[in-house]
C-alpha cells in the first residue's frame, strides 16, 4: 500500500525541534505577562465571510491563499483562519468585551494560507498575535513596538539583526485623496507592472505597494507618497508614536510604500526584519484597524495590534546562533532484574515526588545496554539499583555530565534521601558555571 504523508507546507515538529518551540513559546507567555496581555483562544474554523469583510476582496489572501470549503453538513462556507485579528475582532464583538473597558489580548496557533511552500512560508505557520482593542493610541501602538524590541533583547537577538520600518496609511479619506494621483502613476506605467499589480490599479491600487515583484518595487518606489496626503490628526499621531520610540531609543526607518497585505489597516504600520531569511524577512508586523469592527457588523473599536511568525522568528534564533536550552530529564533509573525494577519503581515515584524529572528504564535488557540509553536520555544523572542496593535500601549515583571534574563520574552508593540532596546540588552547581561562562 502506498505511504500516506502529511499536505505538502504543514511540518511536523519533531522531538528533536520541538524542545526549541517548548522554549520560545514559554519565553513569549512570560513576555507578554510583563506587560499585562490575556490569553484567547478562539476557533481555527471561522465562517468564510469574516475573512472576506476584514481582510479585503483584493489581497492575497483573499485571492488565492484561503482555504475554504463547504460543510457538507449544512452547505456553510468555511475557512481555516488565515491570521488571528478578524478572529479576535469577531470574539470581542461577540462577547461585548470592550463595554466600559479597553483590553490588552494575545492569542498563539497556527494559521493556513496557501501558499507556495519555501523557506519561511508555509500553508499552516504558527503566529502570537497581540492585539489592544478599545484604545486610540498612539500609546498603545509604541507600546507594541517596546514590547517587540523587548522580546528581541529578552531572546537575545541583537537590535542590528533586525530592522523596523514604520509608516501611517492615514485615515480612510487621505486614502481616498491619495487614490487619485497614485492610479495616474501607476496607469502611467501599466505596461511594466506584473500582472496582478495591473488588475489591482482599478480594484485596490495601493495593495500595488506592496507587491513582492521585484519590477513591480522599482516602479512603485518612484510611485507619490501617501505621508505627503495625511492629515494633520494623522500626522500629529505619527509624531507622537516616534516621540516614544524615540525615548525607548528604537531605530526605525520610515518606509512610506509600507503598506501592508490586509485592507484593515489605518494611520500607524509597521514591520520588523531581518537579513538572515532572505525574501521572507519579516518576522513580525502589525498596525492599527480602528475600522475592521464596523466591517464585520460591529460597532466601531479603536485597536492596533501585530503578529510574530513563530518559525521566522526560531529561524533567526537559530541563524544567530542563539542557543536554545533542553529541558532533559535530571535522572535515568536502571535496575539489574525484575526484582530490582520494582524497587527502581518507587525510588522514581520519591524522586518525582520531590520535583525531579526522571526516566525509569522500561524494557529490560542487560544493564551495560540501560546505561548506554541513560546516557543518550541526556540525564544529568543514573540511578543504578541492583541487589546491593535493594538489600541495602540504597542507590548507587552517577553522574553521567559531569565527566572531567574530579570525582564526579564516580558511582557514589547513598540513601535515597542523600542522592536526591546531591543532585540538587550538581543543580546548583551547573547553574553557577554556565551563567559564569555567559559572564553574567
Ligand atoms: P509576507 O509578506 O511574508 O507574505 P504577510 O504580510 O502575508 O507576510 P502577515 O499577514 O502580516 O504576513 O502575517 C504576520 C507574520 O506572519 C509575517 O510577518 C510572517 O512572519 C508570518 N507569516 C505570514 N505568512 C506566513 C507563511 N505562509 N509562513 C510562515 N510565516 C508566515
Ligand atoms: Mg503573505
Amino acid at each position: 500500500m502506498s505511504k500516506i504523508q502529511a499536505i505538502r507546507g504543514m511540518n511536523d515538529v519533531l522531538p528533536e525541534e520541538s524542545y526549541q518551540w517548548e522554549w520560545i513559546e514559554s519565553a513569549i507567555r512570560e513576555w507578554l505577562a510583563m506587560f499585562g496581555y490575556q490569553n484567547i483562544r478562539t476557533p481555527i474554523l471561522e465562517n468564510t465571510d469574516l475573512f472576506v469583510r476584514s481582510i479585503g476582496t483584493a489581497t492575497d489572501i483573499v485571492e488565492k491563499e484561503m482555504y475554504t470549503f463547504v460543510d457538507s453538513l449544512n452547505g456553510d462556507s468555511l475557512t481555516l483562519r488565515p491570521e488571528g485579528t478578524a478572529s479576535v475582532v469577531r470574539a470581542a464583538i461577540e462577547h461585548n468585551m470592550t463595554y466600559g473597558k479597553a483590553r490588552r489580548l494575545y492569542y498563539c496557533g497556527p494559521m493556513f494560507r496557501h501558499e507556495r511552500p519555501q523557506k519561511g512560508r508555509f500553508r499552516q505557520f504558527y503566529q502570537v498575535g497581540v492585539e489592544a482593542l478599545g484604545f486610540e493610541g498612539p500609546d498603545i501602538d509604541a507600546e507594541h513596538v517596546l514590547m517587540v524590541a523587548e522580546l528581541w533583547r529578552k531572546l537575545g537577538i541583537s537590535s542590528n539583526g533586525v530592522r523596523l520600518e514604520v509608516n501611517s496609511l492615514g485615515s480612510k479619506d487621505d486614502r481616498k485623496k491619495y487614490h487619485e494621483s497614485l492610479v495616474a502613476f501607476l496607469k502611467g506605467c501599466e505596461q511594466s507592472l506584473d500582472e496582478d499589480s495591473r488588475r489591482r490599479i482599478s480594484t485596490n491600487p495601493l495593495r500595488v505597494l506592496d507587491s513582492k515583484n521585484l519590477q513591480t518595487q522599482e516602479i512603485v518606489a518612484t510611485a507619490p507618497k501617501l505621508l505627503n496626503f495625511l492629515s494633520d490628526e494623522s500626522v500629529e499621531k505619527m509624531e507622537r508614536f516616534k516621540q516614544f520610540l524615540d525615548r525607548s531609543g528604537i531605530p526605525y526607518v520610515v518606509n512610506p510604500n509600507l503598506v501592508r497585505g490586509l485592507d484593515y489597516y489605518n494611520d500607524i504600520v509597521y514591520e520588523w526584519k531581518t537579513e538572515f531569511l532572505g525574501a521572507q524577512g519579516t518576522i513580525c508586523a502589525g498596525g492599527r484597524y480602528d475600522v475592521l469592527a464596523e466591517q464585520i457588523g460591529g460597532k466601531p473599536i479603536p485597536a492596533c495590534g501585530f503578529a510574530l511568525g513563530l518559525e521566522r522568528v526560531l529561524a533567526t534564533l537559530i541563524s544567530c546562533e542563539i542557543e536554545i536550552p533542553k529541558e532533559n530529564p535530571d535522572v535515568y533509573l536502571v535496575s539489574s532484574d525484575k526484582t530490582a525494577q520494582l524497587y527502581a519503581w518507587d525510588v522514581a515515584k520519591v524522586l518525582r515526588d520531590s520535583n525531579l524529572k526522571v526516566v525509569l528504564h522500561c524494557g529490560g535488557g542487560a544493564l551495560k545496554s540501560q546505561m548506554k540509553k541513560a546516557d543518550n536520555s541526556g540525564a544529568k544523572f543514573a540511578i543504578i539499583i541492583g541487589d546491593e542496593e535493594m538489600a541495602k535500601k540504597t542507590i548507587s549515583l552517577k553522574s553521567l555530565r559531569l565527566a572531567g571534574i574530579k570525582g564526579a563520574s564516580q558511582q557514589q552508593e547513598l540513601s535515597v534521601h542523600d542522592a536526591i540532596k546531591r543532585i540538587y546540588e550538581d543543580g546548583a552547581l551547573t547553574k553557577i558555571t554556565k551563567s559564569g561562562m555567559l559572564g553574567n
